[in-house]
C-alpha cells in the first residue's frame, strides 16, 4: 500500500525540479540550440550571486543524487552539471518521496530551487536593457548582468535568442529617450538617479510630466530629468 502523502511528496519534488530548466535559461545570456544538458557553459559573465545559487543548488542535488544511487544501487547520474542532476533526480523522484528522509530531501530541493528562481524574479532585481537589434522587442537584463537574452518568441515558437548588450542598449535608449516620458522608477533604473529623488524635484516643479489617467501614475520628461541631473553634477563640481 502507497502512502498517499509520500506519493505527493514525490510528484511535489518532481514538480520542483521540472522548473530548474527554466530557470537556468533564464539566468543564462547564451544562445540555446538543441537540448544543450550539461554542456552550456555561460559564455558571458554573470553576477556572483547567481553562481553561487546555482553552486548550492548544484550541491543539495548531488547529494541526493549520491544517496539515491548508493541505497537504491542504481548507476550515477551521466553528468555532474544541474540538468543531468535534475533529470536524474526527475526519474528517481518518487523513490525519494518515499525516502523516510523524504521531507528532508523535498525541503532542501525546494530551497535551493527558490534560491536560484529568486534572481529570475521581475520585480527589482531586473534592469531595462534595451530592444532587441533583431525583432524590437523590450529586453530585460538580471540586475548585475552585461547581457540579456531576446526571450521573444516567433509563430513557430522559437525564441530569438539574440543576446543584447545591456550597456549599448541603455546608451541607444538615452540618445532616443529625451522626449519621451516615464515613470520615476523606469527612469531611475536608466539614469544615475534614485526614483525618490526624481519625484522630489517633479513636486518642486523642476520636471516636465503628466498623470497617467490609466495607471494614476505620474509619468516624467526624461528629457527635463537629464537637465537636472546635468545642473545638479555642475552645481556639485
Ligand atoms: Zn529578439
Amino acid at each position: 500500500m502507497i502512502d498517499q502523502h509520500e506519493r505527493l511528496r514525490g510528484h511535489r519534488i518532481r514538480t520542483t525540479l521540472k522548473r530548474v530548466p527554466g530557470i537556468l535559461s533564464d539566468l543564462e545570456p547564451t544562445p540555446k540550440r538543441g537540448s544543450g544538458a550539461g554542456s552550456s557553459e555561460p559564455k558571458l559573465p554573470i553576477s556572483e550571486t547567481v553562481l553561487e545559487a546555482g553552486d548550492v543548488l548544484r550541491s543539495v542535488l548531488v547529494s541526493w543524487a549520491r544517496t539515491t544511487m548508493e541505497e537504491r544501487h542504481v548507476p550515477p547520474p551521466a553528468e555532474d552539471t544541474i540538468p543531468a542532476l535534475v533529470a536524474y533526480l526527475i526519474y528517481h523522484s518518487e523513490w525519494l518521496g518515499r525516502h523516510p528522509a523524504g521531507d528532508e530531501a523535498e525541503d532542501e530541493i525546494a530551497d535551493a530551487v527558490a534560491n536560484l528562481e529568486r534572481l529570475t524574479d521581475n520585480s527589482g532585481t531586473t534592469i531595462f536593457a534595451g530592444h532587441c537589434p533583431e525583432c524590437g522587442q523590450a529586453v530585460y537584463a538580471k540586475d548585475g548582468r552585461t547581457a540579456a537574452t531576446c526571450t521573444a518568441r516567433n509563430e513557430h515558437d522559437e525564441s530569438c535568442s539574440t543576446i543584447v548588450d545591456v550597456e549599448a542598449g541603455r546608451l541607444e535608449l538615452l540618445t532616443r529617450a529625451t522626449d519621451m516620458h516615464a515613470s520615476a522608477v523606469d527612469i531611475a533604473a536608466i539614469l544615475p538617479v534614485p526614483a525618490s529623488t526624481i519625484r522630489q524635484w517633479g513636486r518642486r516643479g523642476h520636471l516636465g510630466g503628466y498623470c497617467d489617467t490609466t495607471t494614476k501614475e505620474t509619468r516624467w520628461h526624461i528629457g527635463s530629468v537629464l537637465n537636472r541631473l546635468d545642473q545638479t553634477v555642475t552645481n556639485a563640481a
